[in-house]
């Protein structure tokens, strides 16, 4: 018994540890490798303020001020590392923020707003759960470059989808470091 819980562990750990490797490697690709423990500072904000939107606090909660401080701190901690992606096109200063901004909204509001992110809807009878056409399937909610440009006035897929790339890490490296955590216990 002692030994199947033994080898259990072992194998989250390097799977852990292999998924950290990867997302070491995307930083170092990036150029950014040295910014591992803003990454990680970056999941725990991130990951606070998606659980306010999720759990409707009395005490932590959006628009709280100690949420408006989170959100504000992510949106600076993400320019910072972004700033230095070699691949990142350049972009005027006042484009920074609310392109950040942007980003981690929508990785706020990810779910799709037909099947709220079950990714399954019942038919019109309500007796067959089908897959749902609004997202194919996925869950997510994806934001049109139409949506995008309103809000930014140009096309800004690109420097959109490397923020998103390093919000998915930043996400994974907190996740991680707090599964470790929990491990230990
Ligand atoms: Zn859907």
């Amino acid at each position: 018994m002692r030994a199947r819980i033994y080898r259990s562990e072992q194998s989250t750990n390097l799977k852990w540890e292999s998924t950290q490797e990867r997302d070491i490697d995307v930083l170092t690709a990036m150029g950014i490798s040295d910014t591992y423990g803003v990454m990680e500072q970056l999941g725990g904000l991130l990951l606070s303020v998606k659980g306010a939107n999720k759990s409707r606090g009395t005490h932590y909660f959006p628009g709280h001020e100690r949420y408006k401080a989170d959100l504000k701190d992510a949106i600076r901690l993400l320019v910072r590392i972004a700033n230095r992606h070699r691949a990142m096109p350049k972009l005027r200063m006042r484009q920074w923020q609310p392109l950040a901004g942007m980003a981690i909204a929508e990785w706020l509001n990810d779910s799709c707003a037909v099947c709220n992110g079950a990714a399954q809807v019942k038919n019109e009878a309500g007796t067959v759960i089908i897959e749902c056409q609004a997202c194919n399937g996925s869950g997510k909610h994806r934001f049109t470059d139409e949506d995008r440009a309103r809000v930014m006035g140009e096309r800004m897929d690109k420097p959109l989808s490397i923020l998103h790339g390093l919000i998915g890490i930043a996400e994974r490296l907190k996740v991680q470091a707090v599964g470790r955590l929990l491990e230990r216990w």
